[in-house]
Order: structure tokens, then C-alpha cells, then sequence
């Protein structure tokens, strides 16, 4: 399969790009950068996306013109963009295009770990770790793991997360996401950290998912560049892909 790059030389892009390389069944066949014309994508098959949030869409809106398919990995995706996509591929009902906030497999078993561990447990908070040259807070892993834990105990009929706090700093508390209190560390030294803490009579459980290295999200890029061809349409979020069911 002949795989092109888009953000061929940033953090993320070089590591895809040297796994296509190692990869027996993929050929490297456009590495692109920001000052690159994109004419070599069109020798693809697929074309993996780890740019920008403000360039992406007219990246992608390029390739669904040409029937390429479309792994995605850079953020900014909300509701809006998401519907722009899937406006551009109604026009092109052939192509696949696979989105995902976070293509660390580790990271979406964590997510779905604590879903799965949500309803037997009264309490849960979520603490994410990070370098401290990260914009945003919470971040969107936990955001995400804390409305997936919100949903699974409401489908579970429990009650909210007990907290007699009355009095406090601003801030203590952490942020609440759904009813689930969101804890954000930044220290140097850090790179990408989670944990949900559980907690029921006289025991708690905790769930933790440390990405250390930005090599953690290529074997989850891979899965999307060999599926993707066969999921015509938006798929949105890696665990689609990893048959978890
Ligand atoms: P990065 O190191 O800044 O790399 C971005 C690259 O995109 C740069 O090399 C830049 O090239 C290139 N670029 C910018 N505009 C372009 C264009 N129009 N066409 C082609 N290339 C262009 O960033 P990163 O850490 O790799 O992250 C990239 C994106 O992925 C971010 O949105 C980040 O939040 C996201 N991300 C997602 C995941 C996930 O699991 N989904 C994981 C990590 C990061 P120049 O240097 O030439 O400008």
C-alpha cells in the first residue's frame, strides 16, 4: 500500500513516516512538509495527516477531492469540522477517512478500562499529567475518559460522585467535566500521563496510562493506514478499529 505524509517532518510525522519505511507491506511515497506541493500525495493510497488544526481541513479537503483516504491524527476536530467532513464525503462515497483525538491504543483501553470499571465504584476522579509547554487544560484524553465515564454510570442509574466539599480554593477541586472532577498537573519532565481513580467501601482501583515516547502513537496509526480503506465514510476514534468488543 503506498502512503503519503502530510507533516512529514514534525514530531509525530517523522515517527509515521519511519514505520511506513520499516513496514514491509506499506511504501513511503510522499513525505510533505508545510512548504511542499501536495501534486506527490496524489500516489497514494492513503495519506496520514499530523500537521496543524488551521491547515488540516484544506489538506483533507485536497485528498477526499482525489479519492485518497485519510488517517488523522492532528486535533481541533469539533462537532462543526466534523460535519464539514462529512459533507465533503458524501460527494466522494468511496473514500475512508479515519479521525482520532488520541491513536495511543494504551490510552483508548485506559478510556474504555474505566468505563467498563465506572458502574461498581461511588467515586471517581481523574488526574492528567503533562509537559508544561501543553496548551490545553484538561486535556482532551480526559475530557473524553471523563464523559465516557459519566455516560456508563448514568446508563448504570448511580448517583452523583459524593463530595462534601463546602468550602475551598478556587481550583481544588479540579475542573468538573460531566459531574467528574478533572485534575491537571504540569511539570517539566513529563510527557503524556493518566489515571481514574475509583473508589468504593474500603477499596479503590486505579486505572493509569503513561505515553512516554511519541513512537506510542504509530502502532495505532498503522491499524487506521490498514483499515481505512475498507471503512468508506468518517470513522471517529481509534477503538472502532481495535475490535474491543
Ligand atoms: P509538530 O511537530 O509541530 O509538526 C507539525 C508539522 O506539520 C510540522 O512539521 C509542519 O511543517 C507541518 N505542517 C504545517 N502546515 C503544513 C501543511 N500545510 N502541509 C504539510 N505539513 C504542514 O506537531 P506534532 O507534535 O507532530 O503534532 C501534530 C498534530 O498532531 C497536532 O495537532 C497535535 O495536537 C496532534 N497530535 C495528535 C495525536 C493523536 O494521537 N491524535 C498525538 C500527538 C499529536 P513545518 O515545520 O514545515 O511548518
Amino acid at each position: 500500500m503506498k502512503v503519503g505524509v502530510l507533516g512529514a517532518r514534525g514530531r509525530v510525522g517523522s515517527e509515521v513516516c519511519r514505520a511506513v519505511e520499516r513496514a514491509a507491506d506499506l511504501k513511503l511515497v510522499a513525505a510533505i512538509g508545510s512548504a511542499d506541493p501536495l501534486d506527490s500525495l496524489a500516489l497514494a493510497d492513503v495519506v496520514v495527516d499530523f500537521t496543524r488544526p488551521d491547515v488540516v481541513m484544506d489538506n483533507l479537503r485536497w485528498c477526499i477531492g482525489r479519492g485518497l483516504h485519510c488517517v488523522v491524527g492532528t486535533t481541533g476536530f469539533d462537532r462543526a469540522r466534523l460535519d464539514s467532513l462529512r459533507d465533503a464525503l458524501a460527494e466522494a462515497p468511496d473514500v475512508g477517512v479515519v479521525v482520532a483525538p488520541n491513536f495511543s491504543v494504551g490510552a483508548v483501553l485506559m478510556m474504555r478500562f474505566a468505563a467498563v470499571a465506572s458502574p461498581f465504584y461511588e467515586s471517581v476522579e481523574i488526574v492528567e499529567m503533562h509537559h508544561p509547554d501543553k496548551a490545553d487544560a484538561p486535556s482532551g484524553t480526559s475530557r473524553r475518559t471523563a464523559e465516557m465515564v459519566a455516560a456508563a454510570r448514568r446508563e448504570a442509574g448511580l448517583d452523583a460522585v459524593p463530595d462534601a466539599t463546602s468550602t475551598g480554593l478556587d481550583g481544588a477541586r479540579g475542573a468538573d467535566v460531566d459531574g467528574i472532577h478533572v485534575h491537571s498537573l504540569r511539570a517539566r519532565g513529563l510527557v503524556a500521563h493518566q489515571e481514574v481513580l475509583l473508589g468504593g467501601p474500603g477499596e479503590t482501583l486505579t486505572i493509569r496510562h503513561d505515553s512516554m515516547d511519541r513512537a506510542s502513537f504509530v502502532p495505532g496509526v498503522l491499524v487506521a493506514v490498514h483499515a481505512v480503506r475498507d471503512r468508506p465514510g468518517l470513522t471517529v476514534g481509534l477503538e472502532h478499529l481495535l475490535d474491543l468488543d
